[in-house]
């Protein structure tokens, strides 16, 4: 039996603070003493970076995951009439943003649960009101982006792809960011990379794109009191840059610590002898695992056996955005999407994060172990 002492949290971001404390201090301090907190060098230097570590020619700072994703289809043309083929299993948000924009989502069912289509689906839901397509690179693994971007050059269509859970993830050895027309990032706290608030990026080799995108988080001005098109307010603010820019320096490190833990999973549990299955990657994929997501017939059962000796775990998601009450009586929330609706019963996060250490893994591989149905 585990006592509370030896609980394992799904993510312990208090100890981030344990290991880059005097860094994030330093540039936080620096924020305060400027007297600059926005449109500022700490977002500017920010930019210039992430936009190099994605190998994309610009990075523009917006205020949420949701926001890029909302911003990154008004930048590519996207509006009231269009349709955009999203994924049935992802985070509403990558919805949502469509709906903001005033498209009409079209949800494609999934195959896997990371986010790939089957062959032929994406095609079929194409039509000619179909505007543009966004793949989600889903728990950290990189969609197969080669045949999106093709079927994308055959009907004219844009590719706005999610990234919010794939930072530093890389697709046929090319990191995700600078793949599509545009790419969108949350900095939401539990991500990746993530900020001490709310905050998210687009990436885009266009350089058209970026400048809509500049206008577009500022009311829609690139200069002051001079304004072209109806904007947001919705920028990364320089504390926010600042803090990220530290924790971009150890983006890397985290990343094979990650990649480390599921590994050690992926070893411990490949004979549990339950129905467990376990997170496939492809051969051409360099995940980012941002979650460790194992799937089970009997998932409410281990999750409960699992709270039970002190492991915390989530599920990414339980309800699909089809299911939503705020999709009720639109034409997604009668698509057939039989994978989505058995993805959310049997999809289980096991904890992970850059400061898991070898003991609290072990306390999870124990008891996903000890689990009998
Ligand atoms: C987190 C997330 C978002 C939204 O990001 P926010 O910064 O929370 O608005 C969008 N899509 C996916 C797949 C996410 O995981």
């Amino acid at each position: 039996m585990t006592t509370s002492g030896d609980s394992v949290p799904f993510l312990d971001l208090g100890a981030l603070h344990a290991e880059l404390g005097p860094e994030l201090e330093a540039a936080a301090l620096r924020v305060i003493r400027s007297a600059r907190f926005l449109l500022g060098p700490e977002l500017t230097g920010f930019e210039v970076a992430w936009a190099a570590a994605v190998g994309a020619d610009h990075a523009v700072g917006v205020g949420s995951g949701l926001d890029a994703l909302t911003l990154g289809l008004r930048a590519l043309g996207v509006g009231p009439g269009d349709e955009v083929l999203v994924p049935s299993h992802t985070f509403i948000a990558t919805w949502l943003a469509v709906v903001q924009v005033g498209a009409v989502p079209v949800p494609v069912d999934v195959e896997t649960p990371v986010g790939d289509w089957a062959h032929g689906a994406l095609e079929a839901a194409v039509t000619p009101r179909t505007k543009a397509v966004v793949p989600v690179h889903l728990y950290g693994h990189p969609v197969d982006l080669d045949p999106v971007l093709e079927l994308a050059r055959r009907h004219g269509l844009c590719v706005l792809d999610d990234a919010a859970q794939a930072h530093g993830a890389r697709y046929r050895d090319r990191p995700v960011g600078g793949l599509t027309h545009a790419t969108a990032w949350s900095f939401y706290p539990g991500k990746n990379l993530g900020a001490f608030g709310d905050g998210g990026a687009v990436t885009t080799s266009d350089p058209e794109t970026a400048r809509r995108l500049r206008s577009l988080r500022n009311y829609g001005s690139t200069q002051k009191y001079v304004h072209e098109e109806i904007g947001w307010n919705s920028r990364l603010d320089e504390m926010q840059a600042a803090l990220l820019s530290v924790r971009l320096e150890h983006l890397g490190a985290h990343n094979a610590r990650r990649a480390r833990a599921a590994q050690r999973y992926d070893e411990a549990l490949s004979d549990v002898g339950h129905d467990l299955g376990l997170p496939q990657t492809a051969e051409w994929a360099t995940p980012a695992w941002h979650l460790y997501v194992v799937t089970s017939a009997h998932r409410d059962q281990l999750a409960a056996h699992l709270a039970s000796q002190g492991v915390e775990c989530n599920v990414h998601y339980p309800v699909p955005p089809h299911r939503q009450r705020a999709f009720a009586g639109t034409s997604a929330a009668s698509a057939d999407l039989p994978r989505a609706d058995e993805l959310a019963g049997q999809v289980l996060s096991l904890p992970m994060g850059p400061h898991l250490t070898d003991a609290q893994q072990d306390v999870v591989i124990e008891a996903v172990r000890g689990f009998r149905p």
